[in-house]
């Protein structure tokens, strides 16, 4: 039996869940916006997932796709653009874990500037997406620059408004910077959020850490978000706050 489950999750019919162990119908979980139907785990989503998953069918337009230079285009951990949200118009970046990390380099700050200007410009509200592992640590200290540069622009459409919504999971450079600085925090359930991962933190302060101590119903708790939304509200949660802007 083991052997046969083994082969039908190499083809892509069927998924473990990472967190019940539950064997799913790929379709299934498709359906359900890629949410385990046995324990509510949200699978991580790739940046065309998401928009498909968020967006109003076709509203998705990349933005400026022929006025950026090769490397922005080439950057495949950040996919930015403006889109309807159950009818409402808004900017739209959403990072792509699976891509390098989703790592914030040279290009993605760029592309994040870009972003931010485009939203100020039209005078439409930015939501953002963040996934990722933090800086692009190949990139060195040029890595390192682009918190400055994102908390810049941030920085300078302070009278523009912006969503962020932490999903799993959101790390290093990027908590750091930008993203953090929205006007409305939000996070899908379970999804780690922080600065340091766990290890780290605990071999610096020498005691275990307590279980879910990163996680975004531990930040909620601490005043560190303003809500936290099941993946199937997600699309009805940001048309509600975007009506505000
Ligand atoms: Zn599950």
């Amino acid at each position: 039996m083991t052997e046969v489950l083994d082969i039908a999750k190499k083809d892509g019919r069927w998924v473990e869940c990472p967190s019940c162990s539950e064997i799913i119908l790929t379709r299934k979980l498709e359906e359900n916006l890629w949410v385990c139907n046995h324990c509510d785990h949200h699978f991580r989503l790739g940046a065309d997932d998401r928009i498909t998953t968020l967006c109003d069918p076709g509203s998705f337009i990349e933005l400026g796709v022929d006025e950026q230079k090769v490397e922005e285009a080439q950057e495949t951990a950040l996919k930015s653009g403006c889109a309807m949200i159950c009818g409402r118009a808004c900017f739209l970046g959403v990072m792509d874990f699976k891509q390098k990390g989703g790592s914030m380099g040279v290009a993605m700050g760029q592309k994040i500037v870009r972003l931010m200007r485009a939203a100020r410009e039209k005078g439409l509200p930015l939501v953002f997406f963040s996934a990722s592992g933090g800086v692009r640590v190949q990139e060195g200290i040029w890595g390192l620059f682009q918190m400055l540069r994102t908390v810049h622009a941030r920085d300078r459409i302070a009278g523009s408004p912006v969503i962020t919504v932490f999903t799993d999971p959101t790390s290093g450079g990027v908590t750091a910077s930008f993203s953090s600085l929205a006007d409305v925090l939000l996070a899908e359930p379970k999804a780690r959020i922080g600065f340091a991962g766990p290890r780290v933190i605990e071999s610096t302060v020498k005691c275990a850490l307590p279980q879910g101590f990163q996680d975004a119903e531990v930040l909620l708790s601490n005043g560190l978000l303003d809500r936290i939304v099941h993946r199937r509200d997600l699309r009805e949660t940001l048309a509600f706050f975007l009506k505000w802007f």
